[in-house]
């Protein structure tokens, strides 16, 4: 409880005993009229206080304005004890929801706590001082030692250590790095001493862009919420309106008393505040948001949450996705191999034919700027350290592969479309299952190196568990070959796959899988390479993988930390949770509303029940939202 929640409960706690005080020892009479009036305004003057502030402006018919007049109203036909209670049980209320409100927002902002104080760089003299992160340029070496949190992204140049990234991914294994891995900003270094040069400025780190994705989510409104506003834009002018109906209409008609009538409206204005929909749908939508935070799952907004919870078409992207996006060189094939190749001039790349040293070299120069996981496992496989002055111009294109300049060669790496679109002569598919990288130089072909990527562990354990979480269809989009997409899907328990598309097909077969669909929603899973137009398309763009890939963050509206596809599953399952809290605190504050107003309107419910039926259903439906807070994590 921070400090103005305590002074509130304090204030709570005053004008109860006053209140109560009044009533036991001095009910009528100057002295009861005195302490009431203590009670009343000690609790409410700042609900007077915005509520007269509210009118000024033009927008008076808000909560605070219904308790305002309700308890005045009160205190002016004698009813002082029931005026205190309303106000005071209407501040509980309200202190109930501050404390929901910043006990789900803490859940979020745990993950403030990534966010780091200070870097160590070393000074002239060689001795480390403290920085402020956002003055360390990219290229400064920074030490971070065991226990301390990384301050920006970088690649370890120096020792040995094992970091701890659960705040980032809700993962608890910790991770092995040594000199050449990057690690990441946020996480915790635990065991030893390494040097890191930075890669990417504070602003740009990984930690400040997680930061503003989170700050920036409650901006974005669900429909429900949108719902709940615009409703009590409607709601609230009926209710004041009925109620003066209330208390003029009945006695005019009937000749009856005006105090009772009067009374019976205030009663009516009191049970019929919003409080407990207006509170609880909002703060419903946060502790889902917060909940999954805690899991790795970002959600930029409750509209996406929403969304997610009707999704029953989910399409993946296939590499980087559902397979590990590592690549294992399993064959090299030159074209004159065997010397079955009648294509082959024998002379056109100096004078001979590429050998498979060769080919390999060629194609990890080619896919040396590349950031497409096919190109880094390339580099892997050649294992030699490339010197970039050997290259010239480069140029990737998307969905076909690399057109390189290498020692004034030109060379093109990458499927046969490419190969299509260079004109290689004597270019062949391969008979082996698997994605060929086809090479070639100026418009001849020079072989090709076939490479097979594995489905990641959970691939098919997560297709499994989004069919019995009720998702309809699953479908695979790849670029790459069609009979490896035809084994994967077959492997994974897909129901559809589409193969050989260019990012831009991509984005067709999305319109139309949306099209297809009625009322469901479609989500599309990719990393972020290469598939950000599809990410932004599907009703639901969902990025895995995040830790450092900025393009990830920017298309997406929801984002995996790490990159396992059964956070898709957890996602979807803490979306419908939070989306049945939405739905059982509607209809449970809507009936109880429906039946104390008609109860009230007939005089049966009194002034009493109106309380404690606003402030207990606000509570009860403060509660059920903040079931969620503590989110449903499958660990086995
Ligand atoms: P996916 O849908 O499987 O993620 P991409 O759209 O990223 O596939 O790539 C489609 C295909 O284009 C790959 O299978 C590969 O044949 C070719 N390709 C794309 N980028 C490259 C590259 N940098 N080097 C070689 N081939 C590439
Ligand atoms: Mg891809």
């Amino acid at each position: 409880m921070n400090r103005k929640q305590k002074k509130q409960l304090c204030a709570i706690v005053i004008s109860l005993l006053l209140m109560i005080g009044a009533m036991l020892f001095a009910p009528d009479g100057i002295v009861g009229g005195v302490l009431f009036c203590t009670a009343y305004l000690i609790v409410g003057y700042k609900a007077l206080i915005k509520a007269a502030k509210n009118i000024v402006s033009g927008h008076f018919l808000d909560e605070n304005f219904l308790m305002t007049i309700a308890t005045i109203g009160a205190f002016a036909t004698g009813e002082y004890a029931e005026g205190c209670a309303v106000m005071i049980f209407y501040q509980v209320g309200e202190l109930f929801e501050s404390y929901a409100v910043n006990k789900s927002r803490k859940s979020i902002t745990a993950l403030m706590d990534i966010r780091p104080d200070y870097a160590n760089v070393e000074n002239e003299k060689g001795e480390l001082v403290q920085v402020s992160p956002d003055t360390v340029k990219i290229g400064d070496v920074i030490a971070v030692k065991a226990g301390e949190k990384i301050p920006l992204d970088g690649i370890v140049i120096e020792g040995t250590t094992t970091v701890d990234t659960s705040a980032l991914t809700g993962e608890s294994l910790p991770r092995d790095v040594a000199a050449g891995s990057g690690v990441i900003s946020g996480c915790i270094n635990m065991t030893g001493l390494i040097r890191v040069r930075v890669t990417k400025e504070f602003g740009e780190s990984t930690v400040s862009r997680i930061l503003e994705l989170v700050e920036n989510s409650s901006t974005k409104k669900s429909k429900s919420e949108n719902f709940i506003s615009k409703f009590a834009k409607y709601y609230t002018p009926i209710v004041v309106f009925s109620a003066l109906a209330l208390a003029v209409i009945p006695p005019l008609v009937t000749g009856g008393d005006f105090v009772t009538w009067i009374q019976r409206a205030l009663t009516f204005l009191v049970i019929s505040c919003p409080c407990a929909l207006v509170i609880s749908i909002p703060l419903s939508f946060f502790g889902g948001i917060g909940g999954a935070s805690r899991c790795g799952i970002l959600i930029k907004g409750s509209n996406y949450l929403e969304a997610l919870s009707k999704v029953d078409t989910v399409v993946f992207d296939k590499t980087g996705t559902l397979t590990k996006g590592t690549f294992e060189v399993t064959a090299v094939h030159p074209c004159n191999e065997n010397g079955e190749c009648e294509n082959c001039s024998h002379k056109h790349f100096h004078g001979k034919c590429a050998d498979k040293n060769e080919l390999l070299e060629l194609a990890a120069y080619a896919e040396c700027y590349s950031d497409h996981p096919i190109s880094h496992s390339l580099r892997k496989a050649y294992a030699k350290e490339i010197d970039s002055s050997r290259i010239g111009e480069v140029n990737e294109i998307s969905g076909h592969g690399v057109n390189a300049v290498i020692d004034g060669n030109s060379i093109s790496a990458g499927n046969m479309k490419l190969m299509e679109m260079v004109d290689a002569k004597g270019a062949h598919e391969c008979h082996k299952t698997g994605t060929a990288v086809h090479i070639a130089h100026d418009g001849e072909y020079l072989g090709h190196i076939v490479i097979s990527d594995v489905p990641k562990e959970d691939s098919q354990r997560a297709i499994g568990e989004l069919k019995s979480v009720g998702v309809r269809k699953t479908v695979m989009l790849t670029g790459d070959d069609r009979r490896v997409g035809e084994k994967m899907a077959a492997e994974l328990g897909i129901d559809e796959y589409y193969a050989e598309l260019l990012p831009a097909d991509k984005v067709e077969r999305m319109e139309e899988i949306l099209s297809a669909e009625g009322e469901g929603k479609v989500a599309f899973v990719g990393d972020g390479i290469n598939d950000a137009p599809v990410l932004s398309r599907a009703d639901v763009g969902i990025a895995m993988g995040a830790m450092g890939s900025d393009a990830a963050i920017e298309a997406a509206d929801i984002v995996l930390m790490d990159d396992n596809p059964l956070k898709i599953v957890t996602a979807i399952k803490i979306s419908r949770k939070a989306l049945k809290i939405v739905k059982e605190n509607i209809v449970f504050t809507i009936g109880i509303k429906v039946i104390t107003l008609i109860l009230g309107a007939f005089g049966i419910a009194n002034m009493w029940a109106a309380v404690f039926a606003d402030v207990g259903v606000s509570i009860i439906a403060i509660l059920n939202a903040m079931r969620q807070v503590v989110p449903p994590v499958n660990k086995d």
